[in-house]
């Protein structure tokens, strides 16, 4: 149909609204479904990013698998905002395992190449042969190695035209490989530890530089804190302030639930008899935790999103991590020198140090004074 959707981008009060919520790969991929796939019952999509799929196949069956949870928040609230149902929407988390029966497979290609083979071969041992699966993105995100996943794991590959400098890649599923090599692991530096990476976790191959530097910076204390690892990724921050604050209790965050998954695990096999201590949380931020709640807030904050380079998370971060200190409580982060967040954090707080620096990063303090 040519139904239309007013689409929004997550999270709402982002600074460039300009940024929009669906690409030109979105557009190719509706079109294409509608021409070739018209008979389609249910459908099952990867890595809708806002929701601008869920909606264009609304009338279907379908579900969608994202390890963002903005992405989840993102779709059910447009959704909502083009009074579409979310009944017949079942929304599944990037470990869960997939429906064994579905008419078609969409997806948009992620930017990672090892999560693109994780995705397909899920989607390869959940499927019988004979499915068609279409994905989409931007020509310049379409590499050899993308095609090679494709033939590695679903079948015989073909690439479209590209359009508007997008592309399709079009296979169907013939009981190929099931199995991609996740979770990494690698042992940490400096540790006894062990560290298992899930596909899509940030810093996936090897210990993040700038969260080497911020080690140096963990504070030691026997009292029991509570402390938050905001943004945890593979949870490296977090375990070793575990170590260092072996009484205290650590919230671990991401938006990401490969990484959130990623870090539960890395404490269960490193510190499980601080497991019980530990809480992991999927969630935008600290949207949903208590203000006035915490000691102290570790953060390595990320600077892009969904492709864009934007800021707004680190602030979004830093403003909430303010909210859920308690007075007296220390947000301490590191950032790359050219951001200034010394600037940020000192108009926000009232205050920052300067705990330490090198070429490329800072490690800065603020304390919540009121
Ligand atoms: N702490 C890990 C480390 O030092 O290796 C990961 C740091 S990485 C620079 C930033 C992390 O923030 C990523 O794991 C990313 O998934 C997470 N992130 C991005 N946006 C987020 C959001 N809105 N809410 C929570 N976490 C987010």
């Amino acid at each position: 149909g040519d139904s239309t959707y007013t689409l929004e981008r997550f999270p709402l009060d982002q600074k460039n609204r300009s940024l929009q919520a669906w690409d030109s790969a979105d557009e190719y991929l509706i079109d294409y479904v509608h021409e070739h796939h018209s008979h389609a019952n249910s459908v099952l999509i990867l890595n809708d990013s806002f929701g601008a799929l869920a909606c264009a196949f609304n009338q279907l069956t379908v579900y969608s698998v994202n390890d963002s949870y903005i992405a989840h928040q993102a779709t059910l609230y447009n959704l909502n905002a083009n009074e579409l149902k979310a009944d017949s929407l079942t929304r599944l988390n990037s470990l869960e395992s997939l429906p064994n029966h579905v008419d078609l497979v969409i997806l948009k290609v992620p930017r990672n190449l090892g999560y693109l083979q994780h995705q397909l071969a899920a989607i390869s041992a959940a499927l019988p042969a004979g499915i068609d699966v279409i994905a989409a993105g931007k020509t310049k995100e379409i590499h050899n190695s993308t095609i090679k996943a494709f033939s590695q794991f679903i079948g015989e590959t073909t690439t479209s035209l590209a359009v508007k400098k997008s592309r399709l890649v079009i296979s169907k599923t013939s009981g190929l490989d099931k199995h991609a090599a996740f979770p990494v692991s690698w042992p940490l530096e400096g540790s006894e530890f062990e560290i298992q990476n899930h596909a899509n976790v940030f810093s996936r191959d090897s210990l993040d530089i700038g969260a080497r530097f911020f080690f140096n910076y963990l504070p030691q204390t026997s009292k029991a804190r509570s402390i938050i690892d905001l943004g945890c990724g593979n949870g490296v921050v977090g375990l070793m302030a575990l170590k260092r604050c072996p009484k205290a209790q650590l919230t671990f965050v991401d938006e990401s639930y490969m990484a959130v998954e990623s870090a539960r695990l890395n404490v269960e096999t490193n510190l499980p008899e601080q497991l019980a201590h530990c809480e992991f949380v999927q969630n935008d931020c600290l949207t949903d935790f208590a203000a006035n709640s915490v000691d102290l807030v570790l953060c390595n904050p990320p600077f892009h999103q969904a492709q864009a380079v934007t800021d707004h998370i680190a602030w979004q971060m830093f403003k909430q991590a303010k909210q859920t200190l308690k007075p007296g409580g220390e947000l301490r982060i590191i950032g790359n020198r050219h951001l200034d967040y010394h600037e940020k954090l000192k108009r926000m707080f009232g205050n920052c140090k300067l705990l330490g620096s090198n070429k490329k990063f800072v490690v800065l303090s603020a304390i919540k004074n009121n």
